[in-house]
């Protein structure tokens, strides 16, 4: 897509978002899973009658054919709303379980699974986490078993059993991607909502606002799965794991962009408007030292999530650029929401305004794709051992 083409279709996105979708938030909503499933319907509806959704999908599975760069202004378009993501089919964790299902699923699985995900008409869930002592940060931890059994019929297949938790989606999902351990090592499965060793305990009230599917606690007791269940290869599922993670973060990255954005422009208004000591708040200095600051943060977060981009449009590796953009994005942007937090004051820890709703909504990013600490675990032991490594570069 040419340069014109792209500032276009931004613009019809931002009307979309202005017009429809950032009308029908409605905060005392937040954590009501019916009504953000029945508004995202609605809007779905309308993004596909104006040609928006799912742009980061090639033309022949009904979407855009963005390339990643182009991603990265999309998705900021989108994500300024709580709601902007869902409208164009391309929140998580159905976005990422999309990626996944392209990328191992077969084709009998994707008719089964992929294709009404990508039409909109269910929504998923992935149930990776477990409470303690169970995986959380650290991967290999998976307690989650999956052995080789019969199901009801004598059909061959996989019973699982564990308990997982902070599986998002999974209040409604028609199906999740499981994450356990079979004797060969980590290995991904689907399991149907329906199916009765599938159960979902509860939805954990979280700081997450208008999370799609909430975020579920579920046991899995005796959970038989034919063997067409299984994605892709056994033993191969922390593989999958970090393939999926690198662009789930870097679309978490672009939709931030959107929420921090909006949260700049709200604390402009607010201080260009409100007085205090005899003069505007954007006359104080300590007030534009910290909209500059957010401006710094704010260029400097797209032009690392952009340079990831470039380099997936390239083919490159990105273990490494992709682990330093999550850390640096997502915490320059808890660092915008807290100072638009400050600038606007009460109205700020009001739900008079998005601004706290930003701050929710943003928090978790800095543990969630990998917490900030894990990260940068990671990138010092790389940056440490890589002789070729070219800082230069
Ligand atoms: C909003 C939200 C949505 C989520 N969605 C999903 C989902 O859809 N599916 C899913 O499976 N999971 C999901 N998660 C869970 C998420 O992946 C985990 O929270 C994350 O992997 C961290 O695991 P944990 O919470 O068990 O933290 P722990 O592993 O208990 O770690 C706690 C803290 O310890 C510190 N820490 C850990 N390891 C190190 C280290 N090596 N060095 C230094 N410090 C360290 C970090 O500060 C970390 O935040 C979600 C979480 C949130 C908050």
């Amino acid at each position: 897509m040419d340069a014109l083409a792209l500032q276009q279709l931004c613009e019809r996105v931002r009307s979309f978002i202005d017009e429809c979708v950032i009308p029908r938030e409605d905060m005392s909503r937040a954590h009501d899973i019916g009504w953000l499933d029945a508004t995202t319907k609605e809007l779905r509806a309308e993004a596909d009658r104006r040609g928006l959704a799912v742009p980061q999908l090639a033309p022949r599975l009904g979407g855009l054919g963005l390339n990643w760069v182009s991603c990265v202004d999309v998705f900021a378009q989108a994500g300024r709303s709580f709601l902007g993501a869902g409208a164009l089919g391309c929140a998580a964790p159905d976005q990422p379980n999309i990626d996944t299902l392209l990328q191992i699923a077969t084709p009998a699985q994707q008719r089964r699974w992929l294709d009404p995900l990508i039409a909109g008409r269910v929504r998923s869930a992935f149930a990776m986490t477990e409470p303690a002592p169970g995986v959380g940060s650290d991967p290999r931890m998976i307690q989650t078993r999956a052995r080789r059994g019969r199901g009801p019929g004598g059909e061959p297949g996989w019973i699982l059993d564990g308990h997982k938790w902070f599986s998002s989606g999974a209040v409604g999902a028609a199906f999740a991607l499981v994450v356990v351990r079979a004797d060969e090592g980590p290995s991904w499965f689907v399991v149907d909502a329906d199916n009765p060793g599938w159960q979902l305990q509860r939805s954990v009230a979280s700081i997450d606002p208008f999370a799609y599917g909430g975020h579920g606690e579920v046991v899995l007791r005796d959970c038989f799965v034919a063997e067409d269940a299984l994605l892709g290869e056994l033993g191969q599922g922390l593989v999958y794991a970090q393939l999926r993670l690198e662009g789930a973060r870097l679309f978490h990255c672009m939709r931030g962009l959107g929420l921090a954005a909006r949260a700049m422009d709200f604390a402009h208004d607010y201080v260009l408007k409100r007085e205090s000591f005899g003069a505007r708040l954007s006359e104080h200095q300590q007030v534009q030292a910290m909209v500059a600051d957010s401006q710094i943060d704010l260029y400097s977060a797209r032009l690392v999530t952009t340079d990831v981009a470039l380099r997936l449009d390239r083919g490159d590796s990105i273990r490494h650029e992709s682990s330093m953009a999550k850390v640096f994005v997502s915490e320059a942007l808890c660092r915008i929401a807290d100072r638009a937090a400050q600038l606007t004051g009460a109205l700020g820890m009001s739900d008079d305004a998005p601004i706290a709703m930003i701050n929710r909504k943003l928090r978790p990013f800095r543990i969630y794709d990998g917490a900030s600490e894990v990260h940068r675990a990671a990138i010092g032991k790389r940056a440490l051992m890589r002789t070729n490594l070219d800082n230069t570069r």
